[in-house]
């Protein structure tokens, strides 16, 4: 039986910006990031809606399995997400890299898709970095005294072409 929900990004001017969003956030996962970069353990959002009532992050690990695969999550701002939406999500992130698994979506405000494509070896480490935290103040909630640890990390780290 064919669903009456139409989805609320057909007949949008995507997916154009979508596809080279989604590119620029994956190609994150492998760009040569500074040796004193620090990427935060959540990932990374893009700084705009990336469909209407879409907010869109790349989440540089995922756990389980191998635990080495990266997620593509998206979150919707105004009500939970049909079917419908989350199928077609699912095709247009699956028009740019192979999706393996989806987890939450339709009924709820989070969809995240494991996608084929991991973190390379620039971003583990200032992934690893984030960890170990501050070395003077052994904490990755830094800050105290005007610390700039996590600040000058952050910045080092290189961000993907037109999202911020
Ligand atoms: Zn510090």
């Amino acid at each position: 039986m064919k669903s009456s929900i139409t989805p609320r990004y057909l007949g949008q001017n995507e997916p154009a910006d979508f596809r080279q969003n989604l590119v620029a956030g994956l190609n994150w996962l492998t760009n040569r990031h500074p040796q004193e970069a620090i990427a935060p353990h959540l990932g990374i959002t893009f700084g705009q809606e990336i469909l209407p009532g879409v907010r869109m992050s790349i989440s540089p690990k995922v756990e389980g399995g191998d635990g080495s695969w990266a997620g593509v999550t998206f979150n919707s701002t105004r009500r939970p997400f049909d079917e419908a939406e989350v199928a077609q999500l699912r095709s247009l992130v699956e028009s740019v890299v192979p999706v393996y698994e989806t987890w939450n979506g339709v009924g709820t405000r989070n969809l995240g898709f494991v996608v084929g494509r991991v973190a390379a070896v620039p971003l583990k480490e200032a992934l690893a970095r984030y960890r170990a935290g501050c070395s003077k103040h052994h904490s990755v909630f830094c800050g105290q005294g005007g610390c700039d640890w996590l600040k000058e990390g952050l910045a080092r780290m290189l961000t993907p072409q037109g999202w911020f």
